[in-house]
């Protein structure tokens, strides 16, 4: 290691030859505890799950995909579920067969379901009630498409009787079946048990391939960070969307191994996220900071439960503003810890345990993780000097879904993931995240890429040229994606009509995208989009354009 390497502080953990399910219930079961590992807080009756209700579960739907619906090997199995228990009792049993589960977030419009779900060659869907009429859109976008790959609808929700599609309570049985196991270092790399969907740096969503062996060893790097806390009876509550992978390995998949038990609500509500403290005398929450920036800006007059349980506030996703200070008077007994990372490193790279309340600091490398911090040439720079930050380990990603090219430019020859991020590290392993140096929109913790609201932009006669960055919206307290339109040549000089236009196109846009990908930033209207000699968009000039920007609410 030379002086420019940065090593974790910690002793590596030991990464044993096991897939994901029989690690996670073998580890659950060592908790011997009568406590649930899952808590539903939405519904009026609270559903919850031991861990060995989980694995029976589990072990039953497995069977039944199995006998049922012919899951096999290497089948991919989409799950588009909000937050539910039975998240995991779907994903378990699909990656007890060998399959990998691509999670996709239920907010998505039909077109980007009909995306993600060509582009990786789901066969089965798994979904509820209300997202089901999105899926069908969805499929019968693709049908006929050599893309068209959906052999079987599942409906998650007990009360589900629709034509064509399969109750998960209806097909669970309990026949023997033949278990994927991870049997060779090989294979258990090899092997994909989760396809995210992220940007990575440039252009579309990639379908991100993490493997049975990244997942165990991002949760027991996490896990070797979190039990140095020693919080006892420990109750964590969220509403980070298990979709996500800091919501599904960071916490879901981590915690329950810390003792923890995860009480999850499928959306923010302020008082009720504080009567819920109250209610499970909870220990530690996992959020995202636009979300502890709202609970920082609350009347004193809105804490009236007891919130005096909560020791720790995770942050995750998104950098942490300074502007939080104000919440841990009401939290007295709570501090706030900061994790980086991202989808293609399953995600944690560092944590605060050492320096909390220190809100620049993102925490310590987790253990097993090197990284180096290097300048536009790819020289390594040394402590406290700012560059990409690259990271090493375990947790590194296979690569992206047929997507070689972005692979080997992601994942260099020294085996370093190039993040995109913008920092330093100081000496031993404290990272620092400044900035970021990839296209990525972050809108609330979700990705936003640019490339692909600039593809739908330019479909449309009017736009002659156009480019999307992220600009951060001090009231919102996120970034959020702006617009800048070169129009094509008749709107162009009449400046009022291209106005109007410019309204017009910017609810196309957001009437074709997700919620948190809608244009909030507005739009700037210029004669041409600044280009490098290659043909690329320096993003960096366009942000220092943005004044001026006409904001659509
Ligand atoms: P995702 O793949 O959706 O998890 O997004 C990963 C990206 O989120 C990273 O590359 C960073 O740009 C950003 N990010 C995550 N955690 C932090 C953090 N603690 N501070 C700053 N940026 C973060």
């Amino acid at each position: 290691m030379t002086c420019s390497e940065f090593k974790s502080i910690f002793p590596d953990v030991d990464v044993p030859l096991q897939d994901l399910p029989t690690f996670f219930f073998e580890q659950t079961s060592k908790l011997q505890s009568d406590r649930p590992i899952f808590v539903n807080a939405d519904n009026s009756q609270t559903e919850t799950l031991t861990g060995t209700q989980l694995h029976d579960m589990s072990v039953a739907l497995a069977s039944g995909l199995y006998h049922t619906l012919n899951v096999r090997k290497g089948d991919v199995v989409a799950v588009v579920l909000p937050n539910t228990i039975y998240y995991f009792v779907v994903t378990m049993a699909a990656l007890m067969l060998g399959a990998t589960c691509t999670l996709i977030n239920p907010a998505y419009v039909p077109g980007e379901l009909a995306q993600q779900l060509g582009h990786c060659g789901a066969k089965f869907v798994v979904t509820d009630n209300n997202t089901l009429p999105s899926i069908r859109q969805a499929l019968a976008q693709l049908e006929g498409t050599i893309i068209s790959s959906t052999k079987s609808i599942l409906c998650v929700d007990r009360a589900s009787a629709h034509a064509g599609v399969h109750s998960i309570f209806g097909i669970l049985s309990h026949h023997e079946f033949p278990r994927f196991r991870v049997s060779c270092k090989a294979e258990m790399q090899a092997t994909p048990a989760f396809l995210c969907y992220s940007g990575g740096t440039t252009g579309l969503p990639k379908g991100v391939m993490l493997s049975h062996y990244n997942i165990v060893a991002n949760i027991l790097q996490g896990k070797c960070l979190q039990d140095t806390l020693r919080i006892a009876k420990r109750t964590t509550l969220t509403m980070l969307p298990i979709f996500h992978i800091y919501g599904l390995v960071s916490i879901a998949l981590t915690f329950p191994l810390c003792g923890s038990s995860i009480v999850f609500m499928s959306k923010f509500n302020p008082c009720r996220f504080l009567q819920l403290i109250e209610e499970y005398k909870v220990t530690d929450v996992a959020l995202v900071p636009p979300i502890i920036n709202t609970l920082a800006k609350l009347p004193p007059a809105s804490f009236i439960n007891n919130v005096s349980s909560l020791q720790l506030v995770i942050s995750g996703a998104a950098p942490l503003g300074p502007g939080t200070t104000a919440l841990f008077e009401v939290f007295i007994n709570a501090r706030v810890a900061q994790g980086y990372g991202l989808t293609e490193t399953s995600p944690g790279i560092s944590f605060n345990i050492h320096d909390s309340n220190n809100h620049k600091s993102s925490g310590t490398l987790m253990p097993n993780i090197e990284a180096i911090v290097v300048d536009d040439y790819g020289r390594r720079l040394g402590p406290g000097k700012t560059g990409e930050l690259c990271s090493r380990g375990p947790n590194i990603m296979l690569g992206y879904l047929q997507n070689e090219e972005e692979t080997t430019r992601v994942i260099g020859e020294d085996g370093f993931s190039h993040t995109g991020d913008i920092g330093f590290i100081d000496h031993p392993a404290t990272v620092f995240v400044t900035d970021r140096k990839k296209e990525l929109i972050k809108f609330n913790g979700f990705q936003v890429a640019p490339a692909e609201l600039e593809g739908i932009l330019l479909l449309h006669p009017q736009v002659k040229d156009c480019a999307v960055i992220g600009v951060f919206d001090d009231e919102r307290l996120t970034e959020v994606p702006r617009a800048f339109l070169v129009l094509s040549a008749d709107e162009a000089g009449r400046s009022l009509q291209a106005d109007e236009v410019a309204r017009e196109l910017v609810e196309w846009v957001n009437g074709q995208v997700a919620y948190f990908k809608h244009l909030r930033g507005g739009y700037v209207l210029v004669d041409a989009i600044p280009k490098s000699p290659a043909g690329k968009i320096p993003r960096r000039v366009l942000r220092d354009m943005v004044t001026g920007a006409k904001q659509i609410n």
